[in-house]
């Protein structure tokens, strides 16, 4: 089998089988503002995006900003959302965050990085969502399906999820940064999954350095 070229030779290619492959990716989760995509991000950790858009649709309706959510107090919230996982120490994070909102941001869900980051709860992957999907500010955020497909291409070979993205985003190009996370999302859901991969009939087979491992040619007669 002839050798696979670096990932930066390979990488032009993959990008163009993702965008084929899944045009229409997108977020999971259901948001209609900033504010909402923010709540929705935190409670999504360890948890399905099915699962958040499940809790959140009863949830909403019932916010009208981050004072309202303050003014329900964390034990109430932790009761509406207790069907996600890490339920309280969700509750509380979420509360402080709006009281952060509301004492710093003038109620508004800011379209910084660095001061999303300072929220309570909000790490770099949450503030990357919340800048692609709410703002259209070039993130790539690395979650554990971008985190798996890219390892498995041989994209990174970084330990952590920041490093990863740091790896990434030095590769593609900015204007690729958004459909990337969710078109390598989408991949890890339904083809490239954590167990058992179905990389015989993967798009990015022949690129992939783990799919080349796994699908070997049947030996032709002559070698029998
Ligand atoms: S070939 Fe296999 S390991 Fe590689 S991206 Fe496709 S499904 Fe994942």
């Amino acid at each position: 089998m002839p050798r696979l070229s670096s990932p930066r030779r390979r990488l032009p290619v993959i990008l163009d089988l993702l965008a084929a492959t899944y045009p229409h990716a997108g977020c999971g989760l259901d948001f209609h503002t900033p504010f909402e995509l923010l709540l929705a991000t935190v409670l999504s950790a360890q948890c399905t995006d099915r699962r958040v858009n499940l809790v959140t649709a009863r949830l909403f309706p019932k916010l009208q900003g981050p004072q309202s959510l303050v003014d329900m107090g964390e034990d109430q919230l932790a009761q509406e959302i207790r069907d996600v996982g890490l339920f309280r120490s969700k509750a509380r994070s979420l509360v402080s965050l709006s009281m952060d909102l509301v004492d710093h941001h003038g109620g508004e869900v800011p379209a910084q990085r660095e001061a999303l980051e300072a929220l309570a709860g909000v790490g770099k992957k949450t503030a990357s969502v919340v800048l692609a999907n709410a703002f259209s500010i070039p993130a790539l955020a690395v979650d554990t399906h971008v985190f798996r497909v890219s390892h498995r291409l041989g994209l990174s070979t970084a330990k952590t999820a920041d490093r990863t993205a740091s790896d990434l985003m030095a590769m593609v190009p900015e204007s690729r940064w958004i459909d990337l996370h969710h078109q390598l999302i989408w991949h890890g859901r339904l083809v490239c999954h954590a167990r058992n991969p179905a990389c015989s009939s993967c798009p990015l087979c022949a690129l992939c350095p783990e799919g080349r491992r796994r699908v070997r040619p049947s030996p032709s007669p002559a070698n029998l």
